[in-house]
């Protein structure tokens, strides 16, 4: 894909996930791999507001003290982008959002247990709530790294959703899934704890999701 396709993609993306209803305001972000680096939304402005020559690029080597931050003021959860980005060579897409349900039960710390075979789609047999930290810090970077570890998604402690995929449109449709996943929980939750599916029977699914989602016309 070309940059300037890249480039709209990105804003499509966050655009949706506003339409979607799992973003809202200046809240989220979305980067895509393109390059030695990455292209991210930049900090602080309303989906509606963006286009693709807001979009910041970012070289994966990038640090903090770059001159490309006052220049191109990408999303100041760029640490987080990267991290994974640089660690997860099989990931070309992240999307954060702080939408409702996940942050709610992300406000008490609370994973997302396997109550649904979805829960899968993630990875694994529950998706990680990481401990708190300041957005846009190294520290919430580095506890998203370890609650990401074998999966693709996880919640933010008082904070929201990282969810990421192979592409935009598998991080955009596994942000979505992570919400309707946290709708279903805190719903079920009225009928008392939920019953929860065992490990085998997550990791049969695990395994039958290892190319499940979105397809593109190449896949085909
Ligand atoms: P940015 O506008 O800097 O991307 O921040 C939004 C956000 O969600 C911080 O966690
Ligand atoms: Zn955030």
């Amino acid at each position: 894909m070309t940059e300037a396709a890249l480039r709209s993609e990105i804003v499509e993306t966050a655009r949706e996930m506003e339409r979607l209803g799992i973003n809202q305001g200046t809240s989220g972000n979305v980067s895509a791999r393109f390059s030695d680096g990455f292209l991210i939304t930049p900090s602080g402005i309303p989906s509606a507001q963006l286009d693709p020559a807001s979009i910041a690029f970012l070289p994966m080597n990038v640090d903090a003290s770059s001159p490309l931050f006052s220049q191109l003021r990408p999303s100041s959860e760029w640490r987080i982008h990267r991290d994974i980005l640089q660690a997860r060579p099989e990931i070309g897409a992240v999307v954060h959002t702080h939408s409702s349900a996940a942050t709610a039960l992300a406000i008490h710390s609370h994973s997302i247990p396997a109550h649904h075979y979805m829960v899968a789609a993630a990875g694994g047999n529950s998706i990680r709530c990481a401990p708190y930290a300041t957005f846009g810090s190294k520290e919430l970077s580095d506890y998203a790294m370890q609650a990401l570890k074998d999966r693709t998604a996880c919640l933010l402690a008082h904070h929201g959703v990282i969810a990421l995929g192979r592409d935009l449109a598998r991080a955009l449709w596994l942000a979505h899934e992570v919400e309707v996943l946290a709708k279903q929980y805190l719903l079920a939750c009225q009928l008392g704890t939920p019953p929860v599916l065992s490990d085998e029977q997550m990791d049969e699914v695990v395994e039958k999701f290892r190319n499940y989602g979105p397809r593109r016309p190449q896949d085909n």
